[in-house]
């Protein structure tokens, strides 16, 4: 694959050595080079030169923390967490502006807005219902009544293609554009692998069996704090039991069928998952590697 998903280029380095360093961290806070992560709620702020814009650490509201994203080239890099709960603007509005971010800014984007979001929707220990404080630079939070600590949350989710004899299985939400197909998905349950949840969802949404799941690739997904695992699986046969509850519509389609998507033609049978999904890039990747 030539390109990756959005939010899967390098970042920072997250210096986590610093994170336990309250020296360290004073010192980091004190350098000239020390730089703030401007967002406006969740979104961020544009520069002039189309990416991330920086400020200085004095921009920051002192009624709230500061978390230290890591180091760039040896510089540090912070953003605000608030007290209040931070919005942004609807996501497909916001997709059309990370696609033309700088997929490295759009990396440290997703680190910064999935902890951004989780400080403001974790004020409270959920064992006890104490205060909690922000700790480890901004990467847990501790409960001031009863000393739990809680840590940032990501939440799995598998999203994969199933295969029957040269064509794939794709389904339509009801709340994606009209023609949109892409790849099923679902959350990883307690207590089950990435494997069991890919053969559980393709039965419950499609009603299919699958055998030899295979893990392609991964991606972080800060809406509000995802990690897809991409996976690809064979069916056993091609008689689909659609679960009108979480799926509008599912189908098979041929290889000539998504390279026409993918190519954005007028007449292919769907349009395709935006570049930055990385359903869009296990399509390309089961084209390219096709038997
Ligand atoms: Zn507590």
């Amino acid at each position: 694959m030539a390109i990756d998903p959005g939010f899967c280029a390098p970042g920072l380095d997250r210096a986590d050595a610093l994170r336990s360093d309250p020296d360290g961290l004073r010192a980091a806070m004190m350098r000239p080079g020390a730089r703030l992560l401007r967002m406006s709620g969740l979104d961020p702020d544009i520069g002039e030169d189309g990416g991330l814009s920086w400020g200085s650490l004095a921009e920051a509201d002192p009624e709230g923390d500061l978390l230290l994203l890591g180091l760039d080239d040896g510089a540090p890099r912070f953003a605000h967490v608030g007290h209040v709960l931070a919005q942004g603007q609807p996501i497909p509005l916001l997709w059309q502006a990370l696609a033309v971010l700088p997929e490295r800014d759009a990396a440290i984007y997703a680190s910064a807005r999935s902890l951004v979001d989780w400080h403001a929707r974790h004020l409270f220990c959920a064992r006890c219902g104490g205060d909690t404080r922000i700790e480890k630079a901004g990467w847990s939070r501790r409960c001031t009544q009863c000393s739990a600590e809680h840590f940032p949350r990501t939440d799995p989710v598998v999203i994969m293609l199933a295969e029957h004899e040269g064509r794939v299985l794709l389904g339509r939400q009801p709340q994606f554009p009209p023609r949109r197909l892409s790849a099923l998905a679902g959350f990883v349950e307690p207590g089950e692998t990435v494997e069991g949840a890919v053969a559980r969802e393709l039965y419950e949404e499609a009603g299919i069996r699958v055998h030899d799941i295979r893990y392609i690739k991964s991606q972080p997904w800060p809406f509000p704090s995802s990690l897809m695992i991409g996976c690809f699986a064979q069916a056993e046969n091609d008689v689909l039991t659609i679960d009108t509850t979480e799926l509008e519509d599912a189908q098979w389609i041929n290889a000539a069928g998504v390279r026409a998507a993918m190519a954005g033609e007028d007449a292919a049978p769907f349009i395709a998952p935006p570049r930055l999904a990385i359903a869009h890039h296990l399509l390309e990747h089961w084209l390219e590697t096709r038997g």
